[in-house]
């Protein structure tokens, strides 16, 4: 009887109608698949320092693995080089060295499937290649001690950008979520700026406070970006850009690169998580009861534990499909040249329907829904980035001629 009553479900097409909701279109997948696909920020970098974690085995945990970057069509990746903005000094240098480590080392553990990448160049040499081409950017510039050497030391191990800070002012430049000390950058942050111009490093802006934002803007000779924000006229969160701030980073050349995280995505979820402290509360307990203190453990289960919250009704839901509105906001503000993608993988609570990596070509499908060209999609989805990668090159070089 039940499987007369699924035949007759299928023949009226409602089956195939509720499976295939998130369902890619072949025109879409072939279009995904055949393009450039990069990330420009992802944490999965605090994983691999555990000896025990494999990029190369699929895991039913986190967002990104080698067979789930495969599915997804990704061709590039930015692993996060990441500490705490708290930790400071010879420490700091000394975890992202160890993370650049990691980053190298897993590259080097798997020849078949990665490469490390510095310019487009090498990013589209991967592609040919079929191999993901992993490149590096730090986030925090605490991470460079203060120290140029440092810095010069980071571009030459291979890393492509640098986030000015983190969630913490540093000595030389204010960051959005932290009290105003510097406004802005100080005359040694625009060292540090003129300095990764110089060094073809890309400068990013995402946590940055908006005085900074311009700061940096006045004084980079290159294109920048913000390698994981998205708009805050939909998500009111510092963490975000205002539409004048996306106009002014397309002047300049640079891209936006949208953030996949629930709480830059939604407003009703941001204000709700506000309006609700013991909520998060109570999410902390729960992760507390499931990884102790184990930090690599809670970045990872934090959004498994936030889409229980959101699919039981404690928390308000937030689809991917929020993604592709600000992808299509940012690009009706910046023009279509200026939008990229930046998910916060394994950092951050991944929305319904992005549980992973592997489900990036919804994005395309969902772009081609509206209306978008194939060549439109294709910048969206890695062109605009590796745009801004060969633009910084170049003006480095012209710089050290
Ligand atoms: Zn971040």
């Amino acid at each position: 009887m039940f499987r007369s009553f699924f035949l007759a479900l299928s023949i009226l097409g409602v089956f195939s109608m509720v499976v295939s909701a998130q369902s890619v279109s072949d025109e879409a997948k072939k279009l995904h698949f055949s393009s450039i696909v990069m990330d420009t920020h992802d944490d999965t970098t605090q994983r691999l320092l555990d000896p025990k974690f494999d990029l190369a085995v699929r895991h039913t945990d986190g967002n990104i693995d080698i067979p789930r970057m495969r599915d997804g069509g990704l061709t590039g990746i930015f692993f996060s080089i990441w500490i705490s903005g708290k930790t400071l000094g010879p420490e700091a240098v000394k975890k992202a060295l160890d993370q650049i480590d990691a980053v190298r080392e897993t590259v080097r553990k798997n020849p078949n499937d990665l490469v490390l990448a510095t310019t487009a160049a090498d990013v589209r040499a991967a592609k040919k290649q079929n191999k993901i081409a992993a490149l590096m950017g730090i986030e925090g510039g605490h991470m460079m001690g203060n120290d140029l050497a440092v810095l010069r030391t980071f571009a030459a191990l291979g890393v492509r950008y640098m986030t000015l800070t983190h969630m913490e002012n540093n000595e030389w430049a204010d960051s959005s979520t932290a009290k105003p000390e510097h406004n802005g950058l100080t005359d040694f942050g625009k060292d540090v700026v003129r300095e990764m111009n110089r060094l073809g490093m890309i400068v990013d802006i995402s946590h940055v406070s908006d005085k900074t934002f311009y700061d940096v803007l006045a004084t980079s000779k290159a294109p920048v970006f913000a390698s994981h924000s998205s708009c805050r006229a939909i998500c009111d969160a510092k963490r975000n850009m205002t539409d004048d701030m996306i106009r002014d980073l397309a002047k300049n050349g640079g891209v936006i690169q949208i953030n996949y995280h629930v709480g830059f995505l939604s407003q009703a979820f941001q204000d709700f998580e506000a309006a609700h402290p013991e909520v998060r509360k109570e999410l902390n307990a729960e992760l507390k009861k499931r990884c102790g203190d184990d930090e690599a453990c809670s970045d990872v289960t934090g959004q498994q534990v936030v889409r229980e919250f959101m699919k039981a009704g404690k928390l308000p839901r937030v689809d991917w499909t929020a993604i592709v509105d600000h992808i299509d906001h940012a690009v009706k503000i910046a023009g279509v040249d200026h939008v990229g993608l930046g998910s916060d993988f394994d950092g951050a609570g991944m929305p319904i329907g992005m549980e992973d990596v592997s489900h990036l070509p919804q994005i395309t499908d969902a772009l081609l829904k509206k209306g978008y060209s194939d060549s439109d999609i294709r910048k969206i989805l890695g062109e605009n980035t590796l745009r801004v990668l060969a633009e910084v090159q170049r003006l480095s070089q012209s710089m050290n001629k």
